[in-house]
């Protein structure tokens, strides 16, 4: 590695994803850097840039490099096409990457550490060429990562099609017995997103080029012990997680209380409706920023709820791009839906989740969704979708012992019946429900202590930060 000059400040350059579930933990890992002294540059698209502006005020403890990917009114899922967006993604921030690189070390202010999230392969090699060191910020648990380590390693051999039979799993290292449906979805032969795998192949094999590869993981110690032990002598894994503010946390800096970051608006008024109810009595359904329900599902969430009869606040995003459904009309028994909840374009997760009045959280299992379930102590409905979500919901139910996950019908849509069901099983008072309530509280109190000064993820973090400090003098 070529030492850079001296200079008297850490300089941390953080490319990510232009989306939600990329953005939150990222900026919250540069909120930590700043305040462990690092100067810090985000580099992301003119979209996401635009939006964030729009919606919120964008973060002033550090600045940005911000470039074009040819999407500046957003990427329009459902209608432009993913593989152009990736190559240009991928055209136009190595190019980005590049000159920001070059710019700051003229300026006297060289990038001492190069850090990406997931999918970006391709900033490993900018990286590399510019003589600057990297890390991937691994936006998934360790155990997912362990996954897709063995599956390039000779075990997607095992998981053939007969991988769907009932009695098949598999036993990974450091991992659970997984079945068939609690793999990420991309290692499944049904796997229709064929762009995928061999992004994360690429990923991992970049990290192997490392001499010494470094993977911080949105995780922490006590909650993933066995999948972030060193996997093959290869990959050391570092837990800086949860990644999430401050106010939420250790409260060391209560002003710290949203990522700042959203790419959506919040209306105002359901905090005030959420204060009217009665503590651990409301159900909150979100599944993120991606995931849109069919209307057979909306209808199906919508008579589950009816039946549970517990007042709820769900968020059903407006399209944004997708074309829409002939049909996509209100769900049918709206009236009666809103004499019971309220249904909200976004709001402030961490808000909602973090409400006295909060009693179950029916999620897609999103890891920032299912880590800030964790971090506020909130039981869950796990209502996994794709990626990491199946995984994430075995995790949740069988390791953390923090919810339970709904059953599908034969037409994969999750009937009204099944939702009630589990909702009762989260919010009832019954020893069940006590146990995953009980569970969730002490996650939550180990998440609090992780990332207090001392704490594990502190620790983690603030070391390498002295590492990379004193290998750039
Ligand atoms: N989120 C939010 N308000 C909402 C829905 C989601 O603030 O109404 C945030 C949530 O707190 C999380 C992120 O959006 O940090 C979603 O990330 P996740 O990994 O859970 O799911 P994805 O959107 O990537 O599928």
């Amino acid at each position: 590695m070529t030492k850079l000059m001296a200079q008297t400040q850490p300089h941390f350059l953080i490319l990510t994803f232009p989306t939600q579930g990329h953005i939150n933990p990222a900026f919250q890992f540069a909120k930590r850097l700043t305040r462990l002294g690092v100067k810090v540059t985000f580099a992301t698209t003119v979209s996401a840039f635009n939006k964030i502006n729009k919606v919120g005020k964008i973060p002033e403890c550090f600045s940005f490099a911000v470039f074009s990917d040819g999407y500046d009114d957003g990427f329009k899922r459902g209608i432009d096409d993913t593989a152009t967006f990736l190559t240009q993604f991928k055209e136009r921030g190595t190019q980005s990457l590049k000159e920001t690189i070059l710019s700051n070390a003229e300026n006297g202010t060289p990038v001492t550490c190069l850090v990406y999230t997931l999918m970006l392969p391709w900033a490993a090699t900018v990286a590399r060429e510019g003589n600057v060191p990297s890390a991937l910020l691994w936006i998934q648990p360790a155990s997912v990562l362990r996954v897709y380590y063995y599956y390039f390693n000779g075990y997607d051999k095992l998981i053939g099609e007969d991988c769907g039979e009932p009695s098949w799993s598999i036993e990974l290292p450091g991992l659970p017995r997984l079945k068939s449906h609690d793999l990420p979805s991309f290692c499944q032969p049904s796997n229709p997103y064929n762009f995928a795998l061999p992004l994360f192949k690429e990923q991992l094999d970049m990290l192997e080029l490392e001499e010494k590869p470094m993977i911080f993981v949105n995780t922490f110690d006590a909650l993933e012990e066995e999948a972030l032990k060193e996997i093959d002598g290869k990959l050391k894994m570092v837990a800086v997680g949860p990644l999430i503010p401050s106010a939420f946390l250790d409260g060391k800096d209560p002003s710290d209380k949203s990522f700042g970051g959203d790419l959506f608006a919040a209306p105002k008024d359901y905090v005030g409706w959420m204060d009217t109810k009665p503590e651990g009595s409301i159900v909150y359904i979100s599944f993120g920023s991606i995931i849109m329900l069919s209307k057979k599902q909306k209808e199906a969430m919508a008579c589950g709820l009816l039946a549970s009869r517990r007042p709820f606040l769900w968020v059903i995003r407006d399209q944004d791009g997708e074309e829409k459904e002939e049909e996509e009309e209100e769900i049918s028994c709206m009236k009666e839906l809103k004499e019971l909840g309220l249904i909200v374009p976004w709001c402030s997760q961490l808000e909602v989740l973090s409400h006295p009045s909060l009693g179950c959280f029916v999620t897609h299992c999103g890891w920032n969704s299912s880590l800030e379930s964790i971090a506020c102590g909130v039981p869950v409905v796990a209502f996994p979708h794709w990626t990491d979500q199946s995984t994430n919901a075995k995790l949740i139910e069988d390791v953390w012992g923090t919810g339970v996950r709904v059953s599908a019908n034969e037409d994969g849509v999750v009937e009204g019946e099944e939702i009630s069901r589990c909702v009762e099983k989260v919010m009832g008072r019954h020893e069940k429900g006590e146990k995953m309530r009980k569970n969730a509280k002490k996650w939550k109190d180990l998440a609090r202590e992780v990332t207090k000064e001392g704490g594990s993820s502190y620790m983690n973090l603030k070391t390498f930060v002295e590492e990379i400090d004193r290998s750039s003098i």
